[in-house]
């Protein structure tokens, strides 16, 4: 079966007695031991409720199994903590989500996990900083906010040859557009409180990988103890339904978007991998089934909070991936803690604003979009 008709339909749970078409909400902690080897409890990641979405994730990731947890920084964190160990070395890429970096430059050392970033993402520069102790190499593709492109493939390539795992936070593309482990990554990540989610009301984080990979990094997770509870696992189920509906017009209106703002004089820089004019465009379409829902762009001489102001249906808010469109500066926000050295050195200024695109009417959005960058009510 094709990948939007998983999305309806994997994983779902039939109740036997009253057989509904959705998945039975099973809200309880407690599950009888006796006559049983199953030892039920929500922090065991084996609740049905989070098994429906360990099932349907695992189908349209194409990964054996995966888990569900309370926020995306959960499932990095498992992921980090639970591959790695005291004295060995991780490499990650130079643009990553602000909470991951935080976590590598501020805790790793603390764990006597040592890490290097690279130079840039390409495999070569990546695999300049490769150890004899390095046993993780950590990408993100697209990247937050500036949407840069990472080769998956050269990637997942030159860590098998060196025997090194490697792992992707899949969630700006979403398993819509981008399916990691299909190209030979090992382990894709999400923050589910983004797109599976989708409707801005949860907050959720996903790992995919072999049956292998996640039992190992359950038992890390169990010591966690980030699970999400059985009311959002069906809120997610919910969602994760209409993902392919929602992502393909996030899709087609994103593109039409970022035409948009390429051509207006107000606009001095756009960032979206969809862009023949992107320095990656040619492997974002090789590995992508579509570009996604969130660009960036910079603005020429408007001061971007003026510009922010002045939207009427694009709301200036946090976070991404939700069916409403989303600007918000990554200056003021996910970037606020780097200096301002740090910031320029990752491309973002005050006037850099990230766009998460909804699902209202492109034609709305593209107006909503004009009238701010003209000063016209
Ligand atoms: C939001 C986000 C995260 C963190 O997810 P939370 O659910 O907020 O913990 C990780 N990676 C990316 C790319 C994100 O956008």
């Amino acid at each position: 079966m094709k990948n939007s008709t998983l999305a309806v339909h994997a994983g779902t749970r039939h109740d036997s007695v009253f057989p509904g078409v959705n998945s039975p909400v099973y809200v309880s902690t407690s599950y009888p031991y006796l006559d049983t080897e199953e030892r039920m409890y929500p922090r065991y990641f084996n609740t049905p409720n989070q098994m429906v979405l360990a099932e349907k994730l695992s189908a349209l990731e194409g990964t054996e199994d995966a888990l569900l947890l309370s926020s995306g920084m959960a499932a990095i964190s498992t992921v980090i903590l639970g591959l790695l160990k005291k004295g060995d070395h991780v490499v990650f890429q130079p643009a990553l989500y602000g909470g991951a970096y935080h976590f590598a430059v501020a805790e790793l050392s603390n764990f006597g996990i040592d890490h290097s970033f690279s130079e840039s993402a390409d495999a070569e520069a990546m695999e300049k900083v490769i150890r004899p102790e390095t046993r993780l190499i950590y990408i993100e593709t697209p990247s937050n906010p500036l949407l840069e492109i990472t080769d998956i493939k050269a990637i997942a390539e030159m860590a098998r040859r060196r025997d090194i795992l490697s792992v992707v936070d899949n969630t700006f593309a979403s398993p819509v557009n981008q399916n990691p482990f299909r190209l030979g990554i090992d382990v894709v990540i999400h923050s589910a409180t983004k797109y599976l989610g989708g409707h801005s009301d949860l907050a959720a984080g996903a790992i995919a990988s072999s049956r292998e990979i996640i039992s190992k990094l359950r038992n890390m997770a169990l010591s966690l103890g980030g699970s999400l509870n059985a009311l959002d696992c069906y809120l997610l189920e919910r969602s994760m339904k209409t993902l392919f509906v929602r992502v393909e017009k996030q899709n087609q209106s994103a593109v039409q978007i970022a035409g948009f703002l390429e051509k207006h004089p107000q606009i001095r820089k756009v960032f979206y991998p969809g862009l023949p004019a992107h320095p990656k465009y040619r492997v974002a379409a090789a590995q992508m089934s579509g570009f996604g829902g969130m660009l960036s762009f910079e603005l020429a001489r408007i001061d971007a909070t003026v510009f922010q102001k002045r939207l009427k249906v694009i709301r200036p808010s946090m976070s991404l991936g939700g069916v409403e469109s989303i600007v918000c500066s990554p200056a003021m926000t996910s970037h606020r803690h780097m200096s301002r050295e740090e910031q320029e050195k990752s491309g973002i200024n005050r006037q850099v604003l990230r766009l998460s695109v909804g699902i209202e009417d492109t034609e709305d959005l593209i107006g909503d979009l004009r009238q701010a960058l003209e000063g016209i009510n």
